[in-house]
């Protein structure tokens, strides 16, 4: 997978590209990452890269030149990449955004600054729009590394099986269960006895148990689109949990 990542503060994006499993799957080559620093692509002597906007206003927008510039040289040496804009205004990036993100083998990463960049990019040269949420930032580098960290991860052969991506919060439809190491004792506080037995299928039905009970808690809309197998929904009735299930799984709220 290869990422380009269009910004004018290219430094702001070193430090997350040297750390832990991103800075692994680099140097095992599963991802290379390269930064433009949209400044290259200025056409002005003094290196412009944004204007006030036409009709005035507060604020200033990111010229179309250098970015259509920099669009062009990533793809001269390799075209065909997705060209995803970061932009409060997008579709809200979800888990199943990375998922589908994870299938393609190049993505260009627009980072917008001050009031955005101008509309004839948006309209003419981006593919898709994301937002990381319902806030604004300063600007798009930190939304770009969610997005390249977040898909890195998974890409076959990036995590460990000490950090697998299956069964976790939103692969599964359910939040992950609770989880412990050592002390057995923390401040007074035990581990559930169950984890220490040894019991396979004690444990596999405590993790499903405990990671319903979660979902019911803190987050119960999941649940409309979770699927359970016979033997999981088996479970779910011994423990007096499929009623309330049902209830989010029929209404989807
Ligand atoms: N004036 C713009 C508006 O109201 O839609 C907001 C511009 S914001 C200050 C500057 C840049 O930060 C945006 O162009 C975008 O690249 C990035 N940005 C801000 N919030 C974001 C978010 N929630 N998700 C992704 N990118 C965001």
């Amino acid at each position: 997978m290869r990422f380009d990542i269009l910004t004018i503060f290219p430094n702001l994006l070193d430090s997350p590209l040297q750390e832990g499993i991103i800075r692994r799957a680099v140097a095992a080559g599963k991802i290379s990452v390269n930064i433009h620093d949209i400044r290259e692509f200025a056409l002005d002597r003094h290196a412009m890269t944004d204007d006030r906007p036409f009709g005035g206003g507060e604020g200033m927008v990111m010229k179309p030149e250098p970015i259509a510039g920099a669009l062009a040289a990533i793809a001269a040496e390799k075209p065909g990449g997705r060209v995803v804009f970061l932009s409060p205004q997008g579709g809200t990036y979800t888990q199943e955004t990375a998922e589908r993100l994870a299938g393609h083998q190049h993505l260009i990463l627009l980072c917008g600054r001050y009031e955005g960049v101008d509309e004839r990019i948006r309209a003419n040269y981006v593919d898709e729009e994301i937002s990381i949420g319902d806030y604004i930032l300063t600007g798009g580098e930190l939304a770009a590394m969610v997005l390249v960290d977040s898909v890195t991860r998974l890409l076959p052969g990036v995590l460990g099986c000490n950090d697998s991506a299956g069964n976790e919060t939103f692969s599964s439809g359910l939040l992950k269960n609770p989880q412990y190491t050592r002390p057995r004792e923390f401040e007074g506080h035990p581990v559930p006895e169950v984890l220490l037995s040894g019991d396979h299928a004690a444990i596999a039905e405590w993790r499903l148990v405990t990671a319903v009970r979660q979902t019911l808690a803190k987050r119960p809309e999941l649940l409309a689109r979770t699927v359970f197998s016979e033997e999981e929904l088996r479970l779910l009735k011994k423990n007096r949990l499929l009623a309330a299930v049902e209830k989010y799984r029929h209404t989807g709220r």
